[in-house]
């Protein structure tokens, strides 16, 4: 297989600036390193009809061109059912039947992580399990060994994080995606991680699973997120920040992608000819701070934000 980067949106909705920039961050790491670039469709939750295509459509507008079909998570559940099945087999799962209420009112353990579960499910005896199941349905937990991990990242150097007896499988049947994630970028022979730094948090949980699958880690990049001018992670109610509407607006799709290359210290122009110019180590650590469409247009060549 030939090693490849990936963008895996949720079809929930149009994409916005924020998430095209990641696509175009992603797909520049990947193809500044002869990688292939993957699509990933994550549709296990938050699906809206119809969002898929316009994502496609717009991934397509601004230039980023992948290789090979899309690929659909809601296609995969052999394999995930197959990493959970190796996993049990290896004693590293447990049934879990907490509901989100119980875990909060949980006392945590000493000395455990803000957020972490509790443990309430982990040593259950058989007699316990028995009435616990004729209760409700299981959600499978993983039975982590450590409290923690560290995983390298190339724009955050080290970063070591939580890891808890995260949900494998919710109790409704769905992967969760931490596992899913872990699964199929290593049956995509993806070998390179580019996304939003929100993700960062849980990369350590997905990293020791990969650990525990025999799984090798890919190289991580997690990207600054777009954000609006009160700092908050931008959204739609932002204004014209998807293609469509900055397309009512009288911007062309070329110029949202020109705006996001210079956003990023690279010049306008095709994603191809951003290629030479795109070295990791020179770009921007902030948030880019999107101020609207106007003031974007006119800040000249700035990385406004930066
Ligand atoms: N599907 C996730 C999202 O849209 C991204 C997951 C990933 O890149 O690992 O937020």
């Amino acid at each position: 297989m030939t090693p490849a980067g990936r963008f895996a949106p949720s079809p929930s909705g149009e994409l916005h600036v924020g998430n095209l920039r990641t696509a175009v961050l992603a797909w520049l790491f990947a193809r500044s390193t002869g990688r292939d670039f993957l699509l990933r469709v994550e549709d296990l939750d938050r699906a809206r009809a119809g969002a898929e295509a316009e994502q496609l459509r717009d991934l397509a507008a601004i230039g980023v061109t992948w290789d090979g079909a899309v690929v659909h998570q809601t296609d995969r559940g052999e394999l995930y059912r197959d990493a959970i099945q190796q996993l049990t087999s290896a004693g590293l799962t447990y049934e879990c039947f907490c509901t989100r209420r119980e875990i909060q009112e949980a006392p945590s353990a000493p000395h455990a992580p803000q957020g972490a579960y509790p443990g309430t499910c982990r040593n259950l005896d058989p007699a316990e399990l028995e009435v616990k199941r004729s209760l409700r349905p299981a959600a499978i937990r993983l039975r982590a060994g450590v409290g923690e991990y560290t995983v390298n990242d190339v724009l955050h150097g080290d970063f070591t994080g939580v890891v808890d007896d995260f949900v494998l499988r919710r109790n409704d049947g769905v992967t969760a995606y931490n596992l899913a994630v872990v699964v199929d970028d290593a049956a995509q022979g993806i070998d390179q991680v580019v996304r939003g730094d929100d993700l960062l948090p849980s990369t350590p949980r997905q990293a020791y699973l990969a650990s525990l699958l025999h799984i090798p880690v890919p190289e991580y990049a997690h990207v600054p997120l777009v954000v609006n001018s009160d700092g908050a992670r931008l959204a739609k109610r932002d204004g014209a920040v998807t293609l469509g509407d900055l397309s009512r607006a009288g911007v062309a799709a070329a110029e949202v992608r020109d705006l996001i290359l210079r956003s990023l210290g690279l010049p306008a122009g095709t994603l191809e000819q951003a290629l030479s110019g795109f070295t990791p180590g020179s770009l921007p650590r902030e948030p880019w701070v999107w101020r609207g469409v106007g003031v974007e247009r006119g800040s000249q060549g700035g990385r406004s934000g930066a």
